[in-house]
């Protein structure tokens, strides 16, 4: 990793239901088995992420919503999971800082600042977006150097990349020109569908070297995994989803390794 403090990826995608939170838990404790120190922030009022590391939502006096308001710090919040790798977590209080940031200053930026003052400590910090393009979507995308969208390759997915996309570059014209797009990532894929084989052509033509080549299969252990508060790694490692998102964790260092590699002239 870079000297400068984690990198720091937003999972999103304003679909609902296409694998985010399930991206989140488990590629972060796929960075932590490889010994990553990782991050994973929970901005979805839903508590998803929360719940799928262990951390059980309704117990929290202090979350990810606090520290939006200025309340508490990361440090405050944070909250360790069992598979390796801290929380910052969500519960419900979330939905209100919607309401409550329109008043504040910057209020695009606060997310970014309380990240700001942990990003030495960490080498990841994976950001779980909730499924909208809305104030706490675009907090995350402000603090982000990079964006995951995960995708289904279904028949509409393609048109709703398309808004995606454009909300992108919005950011990155208005509050954050360095973001980049990470990876596009194929979820819940079924070889055997013709619709989605097709779809990850398109995808694979109009975004080349973009999509990940680790594709997530379909795979029930995965959708099993969250009841039990566990990463798939946790619950069941030999399970065609744990081993999928450890083939992506180890896709994305090499990718990371070899852009630096290029950058730095000590490796020609
Ligand atoms: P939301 O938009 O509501 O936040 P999301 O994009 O975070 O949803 P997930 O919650 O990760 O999506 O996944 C939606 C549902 O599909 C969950 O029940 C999850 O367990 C299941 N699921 C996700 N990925 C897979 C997979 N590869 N195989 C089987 N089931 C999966
Ligand atoms: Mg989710």
């Amino acid at each position: 990793m870079t000297g400068s403090g984690a990198r720091i990826i937003a999972i999103t995608n304003q679909k609902g239901g296409v694998g985010k939170t399930t991206t989140g838990v488990n590629l972060a404790a796929s960075l932590a088995a490889t010994q990553r120190r990782v991050l994973l922030v929970d901005l979805d009022p839903q508590g998803n992420a929360t719940m799928g590391s262990g951390i059980d939502k309704r117990a929290l006096a202090t979350t990810v919503y606090h520290v939006l308001i200025g309340e508490k710090s990361v440090a405050e919040a944070r909250q360790r999971s069992g598979a390796g790798f801290d929380v910052l977590p969500a519960n419900r209080d979330l939905a209100g800082a919607e309401v409550e940031l329109i008043e504040v200053e910057q209020r695009e930026t606060r997310l970014k600042a309380a990240l700001a003052t942990v990003a030495s400590e960490y080498d990841y910090i994976l950001i779980d977006c909730p499924p909208a393009l809305n104030l706490l979507t675009v907090n995350g995308l402000t603090a982000a150097h990079a964006v995951i969208i995960p995708m289904q390759c279904e028949y509409y997915a393609l048109e709703g990349l398309s808004d995606l996309v454009g909300t992108i570059k919005r950011v990155r014209a208005n509050l954050n020109p360095q973001l980049e797009i990470e990876g596009l990532l194929r979820t819940m894929f079924d070889p055997r569908n013709t619709l989605a084989q097709q779809v990850s052509a398109q995808l694979l033509q109009h975004f080349g070297d973009k999509v990940y080549r680790t594709v997530i299969p379909r795979n029930v252990r995965l959708a099993e995994a969250p009841s039990h508060g566990l990463p798939a790694l946790e619950f069941d490692r030999s399970s065609k989803g744990a081993q999928a998102y450890l083939a992506l964790a180890g896709e994305m260092l090499n990718r990371a390794e070899s852009v630096a590699r290029q950058a730095t002239p000590e490796y020609r």
